[in-house]
């Protein structure tokens, strides 16, 4: 049997299935790594430090405007789901698939059609006010950064941020709890697109006590050992085929 029947064949028959992903499932979507080699070395050269230290805390409270060029380059580009976000939206939809885990900041599992989306980083497309709290509206804030400005909140006068973690934040207290009750329940465990070299993220796969724990991803990564089934291929191509399997 190929890699692809017996991933179709394990997901047919598990209703209750989580799936845990990062950066490589957007790549097929362009979606820029500024953690690339092209991406840090543009950055150190633009602004003279790397994207670490301009996502972080204390650089936005510092120099939001700088903060916010930086965003803007790599954040702000409209990009469109892919292949593997439209067959997890898929999946949830016939009531295989349980939660979606994402390290990933990019709203493309939602644009998609999936509901229960635990993002463990935050969102991009969400904003409030840094000082009072207050949520102002996307589009407004999108457009105020697209022209160059940095985004005030209307109520206060505060700067406005995403509701992202920021370097030096921790993770929203509820989130940790909810993924690891998701991965201890779940039948089957799908890793996507990720080495697994964050923590702590990365450790809540370490709960995971079900029936088939599955790794796309294209390079090796820390759990490649106790898995039932390793596909290193691009996650979106392999997802079609595994769909056209399963609908077949
Ligand atoms: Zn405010």
């Amino acid at each position: 049997m190929t890699d692809i029947k017996r991933l179709a064949e394990m997901i047919k028959e598990c209703d209750n299935i989580v799936f845990f992903g990062g950066a490589g499932v957007s790549t097929e979507s362009g979606v820029k790594d500024y953690r690339s080699e092209d991406g840090l070395y543009s950055t150190v050269k633009e602004y003279g430090v790397p994207p670490e230290q301009i996502l972080s805390r204390s650089f936005f409270r510092k120099s939001p405007e700088v903060f916010y060029d930086f965003f803007r380059k790599y954040f702000i580009k409209e990009v469109e789901p892919n292949a593997a976000h439209k067959a997890l939206a898929k999946l949830e939809e016939k009531g295989k698939l349980r939660a979606i885990i994402t390290q990933n900041i990019d709203n493309l599992h939602q644009r998609a059609g999936s509901r229960n989306v635990i993002e463990l980083h935050g969102n991009v497309r969400q904003f409030y006010c840094d000082s009072c709290g207050e949520f102002e509206e996307t589009q407004e804030v999108i457009k105020e950064i697209t022209d160059g400005d940095v985004p005030i909140c209307k109520k206060c006068g505060g700067v406005i941020r995403p509701r992202v973690v920021m370097y030096q934040e921790r993770l929203h207290p509820d989130v940790p709890d909810k993924a690891i009750g998701y991965i201890a329940e779940a039948e089957m465990l799908i890793i996507g697109g990720t080495s697994l070299a964050v923590d702590p993220a990365a450790s809540f796969t370490r709960y995971f006590q079900g029936k088939y724990l599955v790794i796309l991803n294209k390079s090796e990564t820390v759990r490649d050992g106790g898995a039932d089934l390793v596909i290193r291929d691009n996650i979106g191509e392999v997802f079609e085929k595994v769909m056209a399997e399963i609908e077949g």
